[in-house]
């Protein structure tokens, strides 16, 4: 199919893009790199009378050292934060989940804040971003906000972000002890199973865990049964395992679709947590 008849504008600035976005009356979409919308449009599932372009707003882009944190903006494309040596060296997680993202075409135009907005159940940086406790920059009109991940993803497809507000970035603290690990589709590379792990290890005990789960429910979520089995306790193997099995039934809305029953990624869930944990676990006795 194809979409529907649309303007295109490229805004200049972010209050370029803000104030295009008011004046579209509802109307309006954000373009950024179009791997999401663009299907949906031509699907007919999303009719927007004027395309607001923003992947060239000068310093909507880039992975930046901020406050003792790292602060990436909203266009940069996955590619970028892939192939980032601040992250690779800081917070390998999040540059090995954009490396598993779909395929070199999808990465080169994907962005880090098209793919929080669109929120697909089976994207690869909403779990990474809570297992980093990452705080997601907004701006609106009447001002900016940040919210931590955990609120911000709140159900299919459906995020805490008005119509009329851009997502301007992310910040969080780099963790090294995190790990990512992926049942993936076969075609997209979307997750069918994805799990993100950090770890805080101190003297041999688990003082927190971040533990974000994907492809498996309507949003990310944390798996938060398996997060507070874990506190406390000594860094082992055997308690990984003893807290992994726990993941598999701590989730109550799994999925079934033509790529996986609900059997299936309930047996996956606790495998694939087990993966992320342990490697977590020996990037935090090596750091
Ligand atoms: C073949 C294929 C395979 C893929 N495989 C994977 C995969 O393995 N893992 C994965 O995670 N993803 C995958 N994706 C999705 C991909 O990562 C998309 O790039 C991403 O979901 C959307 O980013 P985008 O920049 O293309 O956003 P767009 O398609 O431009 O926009 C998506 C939505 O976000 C809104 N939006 C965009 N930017 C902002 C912003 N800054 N603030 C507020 N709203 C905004 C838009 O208005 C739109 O509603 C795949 C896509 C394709 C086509």
């Amino acid at each position: 199919m194809i979409s529907t008849e649309f303007e295109y504008a490229r805004a200049t600035s972010l209050d370029d893009a803000l104030a295009k976005l008011g004046a579209a009356n509802g109307g309006g979409k954000l373009l950024a790199g179009g791997h999401s919308l663009i299907p949906l449009m031509k699907l007919r599932l999303s009719e927007p009378t004027l395309l607001i372009d923003i992947a060239r707003i000068p310093g909507l882009s880039g992975i930046r050292s901020k406050d003792g944190g790292i602060e990436i903006g909203a266009s940069t494309v996955h590619h970028d934060v892939a192939a980032s040596d601040l992250l690779r060296q800081s917070c390998p997680v999040l540059a090995e989940a954009a490396a598993d993202i779909g395929d070199p075409q999808v990465r080169n135009r994907g962005t880090l804040g098209g793919s929080l907005a669109h929120a697909d159940p089976a994207a690869d940086y909403p779990p990474v971003m809570l297992a980093l406790d990452a705080d997601i920059h907004i701006k609106g009109q009447s001002g900016a906000r940040v919210v931590k991940a955990h609120d911000f993803f709140q159900g299919m497809f459906t995020v805490d972000l008005a119509a009329n507000e851009i997502i301007t970035g992310i910040q969080f603290k780099p963790v090294k002890s995190a790990a990512y690990a992926k049942l993936h589709q076969r075609a997209s590379h979307f997750a069918i199973v994805g799990v993100a792990a950090a770890l805080d290890v101190s003297k041999g005990v688990i003082q927190s865990a971040r533990i974000g789960l994907t492809g498996a429910s309507s949003h990310a979520t944390r798996l938060t049964e398996v997060e507070q089995a874990l506190t406390g306790k000594a860094a082992s193997a055997e308690n990984i395992d003893a807290a992994a099995r726990l993941a598999g039934n701590s989730v109550t809305d799994v999925n079934s679709d033509l790529h996986a029953s609900e059997e299936y990624r309930r047996a996956m869930i606790p495998v694939f947590t087990k993966r992320a944990l342990s490697q977590a676990l020996s990037r935090a006795r090596s750091s």
